[in-house]
C-alpha cells in the first residue's frame, strides 16, 4: 500500500480540458497525491459553465445496466465531496427534490407503474390534488399537469461547483495552464504533449476530457470512437405578474421534458434543447417554451433577461459517457452528454481505479 502512495505522489498527470469532468477527475487525483495539470485554452466557455445542474439520478427509469449503476454511484459518492468542497463555500449543496411532470396520459401510466414496482421510498406520484401540481397549474394556468417526485435527487448550482473546485484545486496547487493541446504521443515511457502556443508538456499519464475535441488528439490512435455535437440551451424570464410569486413553486422541476428552475419571486430559468448542431437556431424561444398546449401569457419572448447555449458531446454508435484506458497511460473520457454534472463523481472514481491499477 506504501508503494502504490509512493506512485501516486511521484505520477504526473496530464488532464486535458477543464470543464466539469477535468476539474473533478483532478479533484479526486489530488486527494490521492498525484502532481496534476490542467490544461484547456477557455475553460469557462465551455458546456459545463452552461448547465442546469440537475441531478437526475434516482427517477432514472431503467433500473439495471451501466447508465444506472453509474448515476446510482455518483448519487452515492455526491455527499462526501459537498461536504469536502463545503469547506472552500458553504454556499455550496445539493437542493432538493426533483419533480418530472407531463400532461400526457400515456407518459404519465408509465412513471406510475415505475414508482408502483420501483418499491422505492424516495419515489412518490404526484397527483393532479397536491398542494405541488395546484401551484403549477396556477402559475401555468394549466389544468392536466401530474406526474413523480424523487426526494433524493436535486440540483447543485453548476457555477458555484466549477467555482469552488477551481479554489480547491489552486489550494491543492494542481497547476492550470491556459493553452490548447494539438497533439500527443508517447515515447518511451512518457506521454508527449504539444500545445498551440508550442510548449511541450511530459507527463506519465494524460486523461482526455475534452469532449468533441477527444477525437482530435486520438486520431492517430486510431480509437474509432465518434462524437456528435448536441446543444443544450436556457433562458432566464423575468415574470411580471404581480399575482405569480415563483418561489411558491418547487425548487426545480421538468414539465414535458423541459427543465424549470425558479431562481427569485420573478425569475426562473428553463432549458433544454436537444439539437445536433453547434449554433443555436432563429426559433429558440419557441423550442424552450412551447411545452404546453397554451402558455401561460407571462411566457414571453421580451421578457428574456438572459439567454446561453453550450455543446455536449453525444458519442455516435455507443452509448453515453465514453470511459475506456486505453493501457498505456491514456484515459478517455468523454460524450458525457445531458449527465456530465450528474455523473462527474463516478467518472472520476472510476479514473481514479484505472490509474491505481496501471500504478500497482
Ligand atoms: C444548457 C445545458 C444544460 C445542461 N444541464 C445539465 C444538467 O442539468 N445536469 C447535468 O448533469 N448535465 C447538464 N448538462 C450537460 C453537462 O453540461 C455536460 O455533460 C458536461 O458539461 C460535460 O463536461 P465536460 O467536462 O465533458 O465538457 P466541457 O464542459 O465541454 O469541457 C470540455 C473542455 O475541454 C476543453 N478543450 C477542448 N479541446 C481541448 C484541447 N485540445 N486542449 C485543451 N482543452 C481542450 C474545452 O475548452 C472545454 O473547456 C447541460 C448542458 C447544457 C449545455
Amino acid at each position: 500500500m506504501k508503494g502504490l502512495k509512493e506512485n501516486f505522489q511521484k505520477s504526473q498527470i496530464l488532464i486535458i480540458g477543464s470543464g466539469v469532468i477535468g476539474k473533478f477527475n483532478a479533484l479526486e487525483l489530488s486527494e490521492l497525491g498525484c502532481q496534476i495539470t490542467i490544461i484547456d485554452p477557455t475553460q469557462h466557455k465551455n458546456s459545463s459553465n452552461a448547465a442546469l445542474g440537475l441531478l437526475m439520478g434516482n427517477m432514472y427509469q431503467k433500473r439495471k445496466g451501466r447508465s444506472w449503476n453509474l448515476r446510482k454511484e455518483s448519487m452515492a459518492l455526491w455527499p462526501k465531496w459537498i461536504e469536502l468542497l463545503r469547506e472552500f463555500n458553504c454556499e455550496l449543496n445539493i437542493a432538493k427534490p426533483l419533480i418530472q411532470l407531463t400532461t400526457n396520459e400515456e407518459k404519465f401510466r408509465k412513471l406510475e407503474k415505475f414508482v408502483n414496482e420501483s418499491n422505492d421510498l424516495n419515489l412518490e406520484i404526484l397527483e393532479k390534488n397536491s398542494l405541488i401540481i395546484k401551484n403549477i397549474n396556477k402559475a401555468f394556468q394549466t389544468n392536466n399537469i401530474k406526474g413523480m417526485i424523487s426526494f433524493k435527487d436535486g440540483r447543485i448550482n453548476a457555477s458555484t461547483l466549477l467555482e469552488t473546485l477551481d479554489t480547491y484545486l489552486k489550494n491543492k496547487k494542481v497547476n492550470f495552464v491556459k493553452d490548447e493541446i494539438i497533439k500527443i504521443r508517447k515515447s518511451k515511457n512518457q506521454w508527449i504533449a504539444e500545445s498551440r502556443n508550442n510548449e511541450t508538456i511530459r507527463s506519465d499519464m494524460i486523461i482526455l476530457c475534452n469532449s468533441l475535441n477527444t477525437i482530435n488528439l486520438i486520431d492517430d490512435l486510431s480509437q474509432n470512437i465518434k462524437l456528435k455535437p448536441v446543444l443544450g440551451q436556457a433562458i432566464e424570464i423575468s415574470v411580471n405578474d404581480s399575482k405569480i410569486n415563483l418561489l411558491s413553486l418547487p425548487k426545480q422541476f421538468s414539465i414535458n421534458g423541459k427543465n424549470i428552475i425558479p431562481i427569485s419571486n420573478n425569475k426562473l430559468i428553463i432549458g433544454s434543447t436537444d439539437e445536433y448542431s453547434t449554433k443555436p437556431e432563429k426559433n429558440f424561444f419557441e423550442k424552450l417554451t412551447n411545452f404546453l398546449d397554451e402558455k401561460p401569457p407571462w411566457l414571453r419572448q421580451e421578457l428574456i433577461t438572459k439567454k446561453w447555449f453550450g455543446i455536449r458531446s453525444k458519442p455516435d454508435g455507443e452509448p453515453s459517457p465514453i470511459m475506456k484506458n486505453l493501457q498505456n497511460g491514456l484515459i478517455i473520457c468523454t460524450g458525457f452528454y445531458k449527465n456530465g454534472i450528474l455523473l462527474a463523481p463516478a467518472c472520476s472514481k472510476w479514473v481514479a481505479n484505472e490509474i491505481k491499477k496501471y500504478l500497482a
